[in-house]
């Protein structure tokens, strides 16, 4: 039988081990060769796109005046809406780009 005190002890612990599995997926970085990633030319330096493959990129196009990146336009990684519970690099880039209101 659990006592009060070894209760009281090990539920820290536990809800420690349930959140931290989600802050680690949280901060996982896109990678280029993910297929998603690769279907959509996401490169983590904006300046590196293939302007052939996507001759409507400009160099002004980045993940941090992006629509769908959800951190501050200051922030140098974030979340973004097309990568679930990954993060992309400020100065990135993928075809789904949508200028940012305001
Ligand atoms: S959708 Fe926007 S924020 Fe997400 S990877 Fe593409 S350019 Fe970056």
């Amino acid at each position: 039988m659990t006592s009060r005190r070894t209760f009281i002890a090990i539920t820290p612990a536990c809800i420690g081990m349930l959140v931290a599995p989600r802050v680690a997926q949280a901060q996982a970085a896109v990678d280029e060769k993910d297929p998603q990633a690769s279907a959509l030319g996401f490169v983590t330096d904006s300046s590196k796109v293939d302007t052939k493959k996507y001759p409507k990129h400009s160099n002004d196009q980045l993940c941090s005046n992006c629509q769908l990146y959800t951190a501050g336009a200051a922030a140098a990684t974030g979340p973004c809406s097309i990568f679930a519970g990954k993060s992309v690099p400020a100065k990135g880039w993928c075809s789904a780009w949508v200028k940012r209101a305001g």
